[in-house]
């Protein structure tokens, strides 16, 4: 049976009448079951991914979370942690080994690729296919064990072409990862093009209201079961059932806040592109003519972009980034509001242009307030550049 992603948001993997008719679930706040009996108690021992025995391993409410998530992904089953570092660093942690190698393809986030790099000190080692993507095959090196993608990629948004990856890495055994955080599973279904594990950090679009943290790894029984033995047990990033009650009302209103975080995007999108003082507007939805797989890849696009100014001085970049009041300063990005950040400080200009990032780079996550207003925002700001 098929299930719309609206009806996955609201109504699947619940079930009132096991508790008490509760339109909405309750929260099984507790960190162990117990048991009419010694035998029950050893038998749930022996399967803790499956049985309710404590919650450093399932729980029922992160469970009807990872139900909804397994779901919308059209994945076959998905492990909750309590962050989505705690997912990606659970994933690497268990499908890697010493001798192995990552390739990581596109702008990854940050600590990723520092996760990559303590990695280094258990022998497994990483590189980049990043500006020279359309040569990304040659850094296939024998013992590249996984490829891990973003797209969107952090920062300049740059798409690739997920399901030529997915084919190519599959040919020669090698497993694929993305983190597929920017467009949730609503605009983006990863595996459905062959990838092999989709994650997600939580804390943004899915959660949505930036009041909780966590993450997500969704695919196969053999990977995702293997990652809860290990990567998740072990590590013990666990989900809490309260964060994940509100991650679960969090994705009830999901398709209907993105397309809005979209429409908003579009029109802030095209207020930008007026300007003169902007050089660069860096957003999936702005490369669809040279890039024909973006159409078969994503259904829609969510609200995170940045942009380019001419100036590259760190006062200047501050004086237009202090003169807004709608868009808040702040990390993260997918919640209700509106925020602002750049990746540039007082001492890092140099860094930044190493990493082929102008100094000029402005992030917007365009929150729910409506255009107009974050486009009158944005317009106080343009005028301090004048
Ligand atoms: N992936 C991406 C693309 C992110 O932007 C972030 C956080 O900003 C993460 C993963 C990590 O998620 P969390 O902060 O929930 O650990």
């Amino acid at each position: 049976m098929t299930y719309t992603d609206e009806e996955i948001c609201t109504q699947f993997g619940e079930n009132p009448s096991q508790y008490e008719g509760a339109v909405s679930p309750p929260i099984y706040q507790t960190s162990l079951f117990t048991f009419n009996s010694f035998r029950e108690f050893t038998e749930a021992q022996k399967l803790e991914r499956e049985n309710y025995v404590y919650s450093r391993g399932v729980n029922p409410t992160v469970n009807i979370l990872e139900r909804k998530l397994a779901a919308l992904e059209r994945g076959e089953t998905c492990k909750c942690f309590s962050s989505g570092m705690g997912a990606i660093s659970a994933t690497l942690h268990t499908l890697l080994q010493n001798g192995d190698h990552v390739l990581l393809i596109n702008n990854i986030y940050g600590p990723t690729i520092q996760l990559a790099e303590y990695l280094t000190k258990f022998g497994i080692s990483y590189s980049f296919a990043e500006e020279s993507f359309a040569n990304w095959e040659d850094q296939i090196q024998d013992n590249t064990k996984l490829i891990y993608a973003e797209s969107p990629g952090t920062m300049l948004m740059k798409t690739i072409d997920l399901q030529a990856i997915a084919e190519t890495a599959k040919a020669k055994g090698i497993t694929t990862v993305i983190d597929n955080t920017w467009s949730t599973p609503i605009f983006q279904k990863p595996l459905t093009l062959g990838f092999d594990l989709s994650i997600h950090s939580l804390t943004k679009y899915i959660g949505g209201h930036s009041d909780v943290v966590g993450g997500a790894v969704i695919g196969d029984h053999a990977l995702v079961d293997a990652i809860f033995q290990y990567g998740y047990q072990l590590n013990g990033a666990v989900l809490g059932a309260h964060d994940a009650y509100l991650i679960n009302r969090g994705l009830r209103t999901l398709p209907i806040r993105l397309r809005q975080h979209q429409e908003n995007a579009l029109q802030v999108i095209e207020y930008l592109q007026t300007k003169e003082e902007v050089v660069a507007i860096h957003h999936p939805s702005l490369e669809t003519a040279d890039k024909p797989y973006i159409k078969k890849q994503m259904s829609g696009f969510s609200g995170l972009l940045s942009f380019e100014i001419k100036h590259d001085d760190f006062a200047i970049i501050s004086r237009f980034i202090d003169a807004l009041s709608l868009f808040k300063i702040g990390v993260s990005w997918g919640g209700y509001e509106s925020l602002v950040s750049s990746p540039l400080k007082d001492d890092n200009k140099q860094q930044l242009l190493e990493q082929g990032i102008s100094p000029g780079l402005i992030r917007l996550s365009i929150g729910l307030e409506g255009a107009t207003l974050q486009i009158n925002d944005l317009e106080k700001a343009f005028q301090q550049l004048s």
